[in-house]
């Protein structure tokens, strides 16, 4: 039977690319995103090169919507076995320049997110006796300047890895976090644009302080949830990996 995935933040960057990576794995994906046609243009493109796919709207953060879109996807595709959380938000200010809508928001997307999104989606790869949960960290979990809200979310999930890994591990359940460094997205062009700098220049100034010399892609991220998401990877669990070109403390 095809194994059915949810990735959040599908529409795109890395969540487009790990959507693309897992339907040629063979999953069957539904593709989740707050930009409805976002998603549908991606789900069409699967089915087109011969995958099957689904994209539907939701707000992470949001009880209701993701307890509906959840069972809405076991209906439609089967149970849900594996789940990426990789929504995601920046909202980034010096601390005594962060609003309290700055910290609530950022923290409701990546942490209340991924608690919602988990919560829902581990009831079917319980009761199937196999799942994968794979939960987008960050390098900016080390600290980051600006970033109060975005480091604390980014920590705080690599916590929230470590111990769902403990509860669900007897129910052949693995969950594992991927922390990338600088990954070439619409996150980090708008940094740049904050920042005032081209994208270009701001992807090779990022290059030259990275061991292998260059900036991620989405795929690299890809590669690694489709590696810990397949069969061979079920005695991984409760591991963050740093994915960032080189070494990060
Ligand atoms: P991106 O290009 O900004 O894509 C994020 C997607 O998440 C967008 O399509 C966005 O939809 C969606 N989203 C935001 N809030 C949502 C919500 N409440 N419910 C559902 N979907 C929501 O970001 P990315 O660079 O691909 O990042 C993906 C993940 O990797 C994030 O968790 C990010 O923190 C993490 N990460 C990225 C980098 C990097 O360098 N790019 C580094 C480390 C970690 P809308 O456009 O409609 O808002």
């Amino acid at each position: 039977m095809t194994k059915v995935a949810i990735v959040t933040g599908a529409a795109r960057g890395i969540g487009a690319a790990v959507a693309r990576r897992l339907a040629s794995d063979g999953f069957a994906v539904a593709l989740l995103d707050l930009d409805e046609a976002g998603v549908q243009e991606g789900a069409a493109a699967i089915t087109a090169d011969g995958g099957k796919a689904i994209g539907l709207s939701v707000d992470v953060s949001d009880t209701e919507q993701v307890e509906a879109t959840v069972a809405k996807i076991a209906d439609e595709l089967g149970p849900p076995v594996v789940l990426v959380n990789n929504a995601g938000i920046t909202r980034d200010n010096l601390l005594f320049k962060m609003t309290d809508a700055d910290w609530d928001s950022v923290i409701g997307v990546h942490l209340r997110g991924s608690f919602l999104m988990s919560r829902a989606a581990q009831k079917y790869m319980t009761e199937q006796k196999w799942g994968r949960i794979v939960n987008l960290s960050s390098t900016s979990a080390l600290g980051n300047r600006g970033q109060a809200n975005y480091s604390a979310a980014k920590a705080g999930l690599q916590g929230f890895t470590k111990t769902l890994a403990i509860e669900l591990g007897k129910f052949g359940v693995t969950v594992n976090a991927i922390a990338p460094g600088f990954i070439a997205t619409d996150m980090t062009a708008a940094t740049a644009e904050r920042l005032g700098v081209s994208f270009e220049d701001f992807k090779a100034g990022a290059a030259q302080a990275i061991p292998v010399r260059r900036v991620g892609e989405p795929e690299d991220i890809a590669h690694l949830v489709s590696f810990f998401v397949s069969e061979g990877a079920g005695f991984i669990s409760g591991q963050v990996v740093y994915a960032a070109g080189g070494p990060t403390d």
